[in-house]
């Protein structure tokens, strides 16, 4: 069965990709090596105007008054004029994230401190920061200064569709970034953000739908096929850095702040959950890409999240209902919904949201609501027609419904086909698919 796009729902499908390419340190170190260290003045002068403000009991100053005042600096005047207002705007946004964590009960959270002169601070280009022409890039430092151009690889503006069409990028942001290992100099890299434009879909097609539940995904397609992946490994790693955030915090409660103790903690902290992090995007990747897999296996158009927002606002504004605070603590549902989008959008299917309001606990067979016919998590056993099948399925099979037919208590009309069941498998490194018994 088919499915047109709703009127009115207007979801831009614009596509921005963000490419790398390693700089030699030996050519461009010598050429990157002032402006980033300019760079790094500027920061450390903001960090310096909050404390001495701080300290004679002064207003603070503001982002605008900063950035006027810097304008006679030497540094600032090694950089182009938005590339070191880039530099006071990351300042405050530091200071902004410093402050809601502390109001988070983040106790151990410091204000943005200053960075050792020799740091390379990272540079952003912003629009009138730079030129592109034919695979050169021509980055801008002050007017007196010389421009440095970059050649960029081959293909590095261009993207080719599932469809053949290919899709010439504009560049909207560069960034240059020193990459370091064990706190020397490793390399540079060159981050070009492209914007590609609007990815041409037909709207009009097949729909898959996706309940995020945790430990298990669950989708259902018009196509009438079923697949539930199972993510205890990403739900446990979720749960473990929950766990090594509170045993931190813990332990940092009893120093002193600021000591060499806490500071040695700290950067204990920060780097133990650099590597969970990495593995927890590594596992989000390898679900999304199956997700987008599963998708294009099927010729989908659309492929629906069911939207947790709902849900999420209820836990934060006092809910304080057990369940719904389990569910939000964990599949990091953002990360996955931000890779959802572009990797659909890559394989020209086009990514959407439906709410998944009463779909766990509405009977996707024949409407019939009731929560007491989820029996447990995984069983769903409807009291009105019979049906019986596993929770989470029926909830990807109701999102697909109401994105379908809006909420209404119209029966399934869709033929369904036996469940399949995906897992990790540790040995390839990637979700394989096991025998239904697994999912259990
Ligand atoms: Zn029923």
């Amino acid at each position: 069965m088919s499915w047109a796009k709703k009127k009115g729902k207007k979801r831009e499908n614009r596509l921005y990709l963000t490419r790398v390419v390693p700089l030699s340190l030996e050519t461009w170190l010598p050429v990157f090596d002032a402006p980033m260290l300019a760079a790094t003045k500027i920061w450390n002068s903001c960090v310096w105007h909050s404390r001495e403000a701080r300290e004679n009991g002064e207003k603070y100053p503001t982002e605008s008054e900063l950035k006027e005042k810097f304008k006679s600096y030497e540094s600032w005047k090694q950089l182009h004029s938005q590339s070191a207002q880039a530099v006071v705007e990351e300042y405050f946004e530091a200071v902004r994230s410093y402050a809601k964590h502390k109001d988070n009960g983040h106790e151990e959270m410091r204000p943005p401190g200053f960075k050792p002169k020799t740091t390379l601070r990272t540079i952003t280009w912003k629009r009138q920061g730079f030129e592109y022409r034919d695979g050169r890039l021509t980055l801008k430092l002050s007017r007196k200064l010389d421009d440095i151009e970059v050649p960029l690889p081959e293909g590095f503006d261009t993207l080719e569709l599932p469809d053949g069409t290919v899709l010439k990028g504009v560049p909207v942001e560069v960034k240059v970034k020193a990459v370091y290992r064990k706190n020397k100099v490793a390399g540079l890299e060159l981050h070009v953000t492209w914007d590609f434009g609007v990815v041409p879909l037909v709207l009009a097609g097949k729909v898959s739908a996706y309940d995020l539940n945790s430990p298990l995904v669950a989708r259902a397609s018009t196509e009438g096929t079923q697949q539930l992946i199972v993510c205890r490994e990403l739900l446990a790693l979720v749960q473990y850095r929950n766990k090594v955030i509170a045993e931190f915090q813990q332990k940092m409660s009893h120093l002193k702040e600021g000591s060499r103790k806490w500071k040695a903690l700290l950067a204990a902290k920060r780097d133990k959950l650099k590597k969970l992090d990495r593995r927890i995007k590594h596992l989000t990747n390898a679900l999304t890409k199956l997700m987008a897999e599963l998708d294009r296996a099927e010729d989908i158009t659309f492929s629906v999240l069911g939207d947790l927002t709902d849900i999420r606002r209820k836990a934060r504004t006092g809910d304080k209902n057990k369940k719904a605070n389990q569910k939000i603590n964990q599949l990091p549902y953002a990360q996955i919904e931000q890779q959802h989008s572009y990797k659909s959008l890559l394989r020209q299917v086009c990514p959407d949201k439906a709410s998944e309001k009463y779909s766990s606990q509405t009977c996707s067979h024949c409407g019939a609501r009731n929560k007491s016919y989820r029996v447990h998590r995984g069983l769903w056993r409807c009291n009105n027609c019979g049906a019986i099948m596993h929770a989470d399925l029926n909830g990807a099979n109701g999102i697909l419904k109401n994105y379908l037919f809006g909420r209404c208590d119209m029966g399934q009309v869709l033929k369904l086909k036996p469940p399949e069941v995906y897992r990790w498998d540790k040995r390839f490194n990637r979700f394989v698919k096991v025998s239904p018994r697994a999912a259990a």
